[in-house]
């Protein structure tokens, strides 16, 4: 047991940390080439829930979530098929 590293483990703010994994974790984005009106063929790309604790929860939203069209990435648009 050492407590020399104490002073710089303290300064390490633990908040930035949690949220970003749980931001990044708990959406995963699926990719698929489609057409955007505006910019033709794009890859767009639509947030998917990943399955976390209540399953029925994240279950009812992926279901939502792959009703939903593909978004161009640069204008937001839903994009067709290509
Ligand atoms: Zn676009």
């Amino acid at each position: 047991m050492t407590t020399t590293s104490d002073t710089t483990v303290h300064t390490q703010p633990y908040g930035n940390k949690e949220r970003a994994m749980t931001s990044s974790d708990k959406n995963s984005v699926q990719t698929r080439t489609g057409r955007c009106q505006t910019h033709g063929v794009v890859d767009g790309t639509r947030k998917m829930p990943r399955l976390l604790f209540p399953f029925i929860i994240t279950g009812a939203l992926r279901l939502v979530a792959m009703t939903r069209p593909y978004r161009c990435p640069r204008c937001g648009a839903s994009t067709g098929k290509a």
